[in-house]
């Protein structure tokens, strides 16, 4: 993976996702981000070193200075970057007009059971067994291809796995997590060479906001 990974999930998305206490359809693509992560990798090794520690420090007062000791002796040895044997093994793909995609390890259970691929033009969704409370699908959009600019009635998560997306506000690369709240407006598009596949979240469906909303309405219902 070449792409350097721009947009992380923040600090406390991570912190919970540590903890455990994050809703699994979130933590589901906070779990592929870091996948695709180095960095979030080892950002979760040091959140998770330190309520390690605080725990340790609540439970024993007393060996706290050890415990710290021992800890930052730990997070002090250099990380050496395991080359990631089992995502090879395991790895799942998934096919869509004509292309092979791999997937990163923390999806491909679901992306193994994925729903049949809708497509309405340059775009297909295919659902996940996922989404408790959530709408958890696999979005492809072909090369050269636009999404009617749109808000969001809810939250919607779309972490780039394959390709780019460009929008209004910057270009997404493979690992890149964009976060959209209903303050949010946009028209994504991919690149005129390159097709691109998503991991997509979604709280509630999108809004569609330029003419022809009748028209639309079908497509709302086709993203959700
Ligand atoms: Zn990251």
């Amino acid at each position: 993976m070449t792409h350097a990974v721009k947009y992380h999930p923040g600090m406390m998305l991570m912190e919970q996702y540590v903890e455990g206490t994050l809703a699994p359809d979130v933590a589901l693509a906070v779990a592929t981000h870091i996948d695709l992560c180095p960095h979030c990798q080892r950002l979760c090794q040091d959140i998770h070193n330190d309520q390690a520690s605080s725990l340790a420090a609540d439970d024993a007062p007393v060996m706290a200075d050890d415990f710290a000791a021992l800890f930052s002796a730990i997070t002090a040895e250099p990380q050496l970057e395991k080359p990631r044997k089992t995502q090879q093994r395991d790895a799942v793909t998934v096919n869509i007009n004509g292309r092979e995609f791999r997937v990163p390890r923390a999806l491909s259970r679901l992306a193994n059971q994925h729903g049949k691929w809708l497509q309405l033009g340059g775009v297909a969704t295919a659902k996940l067994p996922a989404g408790d409370k959530m709408h958890v699908s696999l979005l492809y959009i072909d090369k050269g291809t636009e999404i009617p600019n749109h808000t969001h009635l809810g939250l919607e998560m779309t972490l780039v796995l394959s390709g780019t997306i460009c929008d209004e506000n910057g270009e997404y690369g493979a690992g890149d997590l964009l976060i959209n709240t209903p303050a949010d407006t946009h028209t994504p598009h991919t690149r005129a060479d390159e097709d691109c596949l998503c991991l997509s979240v979604l709280s509630a469906p999108l809004k569609f906001n330029k003419g022809l909303t009748r028209l639309l309405n079908p497509l709302q219902q086709f993203f959700y």
